[in-house]
């Protein structure tokens, strides 16, 4: 069927009320009512419903649309209904219909008023079903998010791949218009071979989302991040956005320590109910809450236009899980600002999620983490990385709006790195992937290379005067080049491209910068411990001046020094800087009245530090710890004032002894007394309680272990010790 263009505007504004077509929706609709396979390739928020909802409105009979989300089923046919007059324009059939129900929508398709038939592909996919939709004789078949097709996209759903053969029962012929938000070039030839997509008009519009800023930022530890995380939303105030990562119970410590420190933050996750999940889910779209902290499992189909940024706290396990994602920054075309926090042990975690998986799907899983690792380690243009990923070219040499683009490293001369590259992959036979090829060149021996006897070829070690890291970032840089690149079909296997023939022949001036180096050391970014106030980010020099002048104190006071401070305490001093008594008294273990007692002196020290080196203290942040065990805490105080025994307020508690001695003396060191007489006097007698205080009193470590040493005749236990230790912080630390 051709259409004209006038009559497409004029039922455009009839059935939506818009006033012209985006990007090419007009050259889409045209060419699937003209009855050709369509593919249209077009980022989140481009339009593609529009491409098979006017068709389906203008077509006689009625459009089978595949959408892979029962969720959001009904919200699409509720807009579609919003748009007609007409209640029964749209249905949609799935899991979640009763009989009764099914009954019904079957008889408004009978009646031919209904244009657009949502379906689930396990629906279509039922046989029973198939005899209905052959009579009912579709006018063509709409496979949005047709990247589940393809185990390489980022959300594969098997019954995507049976789609081909149920057409075919139901008519051969039926023209189908396959739509996807994201899909590399190896996505793209399996959606189109696993349709079997027939000579298809093939629309791709640009991934590029200029309006979004890209950076990526090392974690050295979970604090620092959020830390960063805090700094970041309050220079945001008020702006929405998303934090996601990889587990629930994360996403719960963040949304804590965003609330503690005066932003509105709520988690979400798989593990809250349903309706927890959409009263919060709500709670964002209405403003109600800035930031939402999730799990991966949020976000599919939020359609919230002024999300200003996407913070990943850990790096996706792909990059179209990353442009997918970041995708809802910015969707009204203003600001959006994209940032990932990036370790190597995150690497690690995202592969042991994958563990339970067959070999072939690790493989895979590991292939497409590899993309987001270099992503993230390059010093290329982020953006650049992003479009080539997709298969998509920029001409732009700097974007001005990634970290790479805005702090560009310098770059150096690699010609004859270069070369070394592409003889070796020709030596190779093109049959290996980057790690191999790397392997060779700087004439590392593995079983591997051993077993193919390819140590003895000329070109392993010709690169050794350059380490694994220098090669990697060439190859990568060349592959942006278009000097080699890799095989679609047989993911990972560096092939030489014509243009890498050419520079073969006559090689010229080719230069890069090197990849950025992230210190493997430093990233304890454990998911398991709640957030501590760890020497992470202590000022080192400032910990050491603390510590001693603590020794001072003590010592003038003829006390040990843990009595004045605990150590914790001290690397919370240098973490924070605190310079009035108001913030002294914020950091952790330090009551009023130990600040009050012991603080001048160290807020002086710290104030005249501060002056000194220049330090810039942010006045406005102060990161706020989350107090969650301000119940734990009051309750052992009242079951100490009642002389519970210690078990059994362990016990209430689901503790174990250790753990509620530990909670004991960080009360005591923040300076509330505990009367734990009750305690001791059952298992030293005064003489062992006396020699244990005498110790307390001269020794100058707090370790339990020294004081072990010590009172070797007293053969103390190490509960023991701590209670003692307990009760003398009580009598003489305050
Ligand atoms: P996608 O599925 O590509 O992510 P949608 O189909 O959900 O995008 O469309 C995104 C938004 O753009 C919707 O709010 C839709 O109403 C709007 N839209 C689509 N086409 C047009 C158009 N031609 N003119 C104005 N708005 C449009
Ligand atoms: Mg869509
Ligand atoms: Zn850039």
């Amino acid at each position: 069927m051709e259409v004209a263009t006038a009559s497409l505007k004029e039922a455009l504004q009839e059935y939506f009320g818009f006033d012209g077509f985006k990007g090419n929706q007009e050259k889409i609709i045209k060419s699937i009512l003209s009855g050709r396979d369509t593919f249209v390739i077009m980022p989140t928020g481009g339009g593609k419903s529009l491409c098979y909802q006017l068709p389906a409105l203008m077509s006689e009979g009625c459009a089978l649309i595949v959408s892979p989300l029962i969720a959001l089923m009904k919200n699409q046919v509720d807009l579609m209904r919003s748009y007609s007059s007409l209640d029964n324009i749209a249905h949609f059939l799935n899991s979640t219909l009763s009989k009764t129900q099914i009954k019904k929508v079957r008889e408004d398709l009978n009646s031919g008023e209904t244009k657009l038939l949502y379906v689930a592909p396990e629906t279509l996919t039922k046989q029973e079903n198939m005899d209905f939709f052959r009579e009912l004789s579709p006018s063509f078949i709409a496979v949005d998010e047709a990247h589940c097709i393809s185990e390489w996209g980022h959300d594969f759903r098997p019954e995507y791949r049976r789609l081909r053969e149920m057409i075919n029962e139901i008519n051969p012929d039926l023209p189908i218009i396959a739509l996807t938000a994201t899909a590399t070039p190896k996505v793209q030839s399996d959606i189109v071979k696993n349709l079997a997509l027939k000579d298809p008009n093939v629309f791709i519009s640009s991934f590029n989302r200029s309006n979004l800023y890209y950076e990526v930022r090392p974690k050295k530890s979970k604090e620092q991040a959020i830390k960063e995380i805090v700094k970041f939303i309050h220079l945001h105030k008020g702006k929405s956005g998303i934090i996601y990562t990889l587990n629930r119970k994360t996403t719960e410590e963040i949304a804590d320590m965003l609330t503690a420190n005066g932003i509105k933050a709520v988690a979400y996750h798989a593990g809250l109910d349903s309706s927890t999940r959409s009263k919060r889910q709500d709670l964002f779209l209405n403003e109600g809450v800035e930031v939402i902290v999730a799990t991966i499992a949020f976000g599919m189909g939020i359609d919230k236009p002024d999300v200003r940024f996407v913070i990943h706290f850990n790096i996706p396990k792909s990059l179209e899980n990353y442009y997918q994602e970041t995708g809802r920054a910015g969707r009204d075309g203003l600001e959006g600002n994209c940032i990932c926090f990036y370790s190597h042990k995150d690497i690690q975690k995202l592969e042991h999620l994958m563990r339970d998986k067959s070999l072939s799907e690790r493989e895979m899983g590991a292939q497409l983490i590899n993309e987001t690792v270099a992503y993230a380690e390059s010093a290329v243009c982020r953006r650049k990385l992003l479009l080539h990923y997709f298969g998509e070219e920029t001409k732009e040499e700097n974007c001005g709006r990634c970290d790479n683009c805005l702090h560009p490293k310098e770059k150096i001369e690699v010609k004859a790195g270069a070369e070394v590259v592409l003889k070796t992959i020709q030596a190779l036979n093109e049959r290996f992937p980057i790690e191999y090829v790397v392997n060779i060149i700087i004439g590392k021996n593995t079983p591997q290379i051993a077993t193919f006897r390819h140590d003895k070829l000329k070109e392993f070690g010709s690169g050794k005067e350059h380490d694994g890291h220098f090669w990697n970032s060439l190859i990568r840089q060349m592959m942006l080049e278009h000097l080699i690149e890799k095989d679609i079909e047989e993911y990972g296997l560096l092939k030489i491209t014509e243009k890498g023939h050419k520079f073969l022949k006559k090689p010229y001036s080719f230069k890069m910068a090197l990849n950025h180096q992230f210190d493997e050391a430093g990233d304890g970014s454990d998911e398991e411990e709640v957030i501590p106030s760890g020497p992470a980010t202590a000022d080192p020099a400032l910990f050491q001046m603390l510590m001693d002048l603590r020794k001072q104190v003590a010592k003038d006071k003829n006390l040990p020094p843990f009595v004045i401070f605990l150590e914790n305490s001290l690397e919370d001093m240098a973490t924070h800087y605190p310079t009035t008594m108001k913030e002294m008294e914020k950091i952790q273990g330090v009551s009023a009245g130990k600040a009050l007692k012991y603080g001048k002196k160290f807020i002086e020290l710290i104030g005249k530090y501060v002056e000194e080196n220049d330090i810039d203290k942010p006045d406005d942040f102060v990161m706020k710890s989350v107090v969650n065990k301000s119940g734990l805490k009051v309750f052992i105080i009242q079951n100490i004032d009642k002389k519970i025994p210690l078990e059994t307020i362990a016990k209430n508690k689901g503790l174990n002894t250790d753990d509620l001695l530990d909670e004991m003396e960080t009360i005591v060191a923040s300076g509330t007394k505990l009367n734990v007489d009750y305690c001791l006097d059952e298992e030293l007698d005064d003489d062992a309680q006396d020699e244990i205080i005498d110790y307390f009193k001269s020794c100058e470590t707090s370790s339990l272990k020294a004081a072990q040493e010590e009172l070797v005749d007293g053969d103390y236990s190490s509960e023991q010790l701590k209670l003692m230790r307990i009760k003398f912080l009580s009598e003489y630390g305050n």
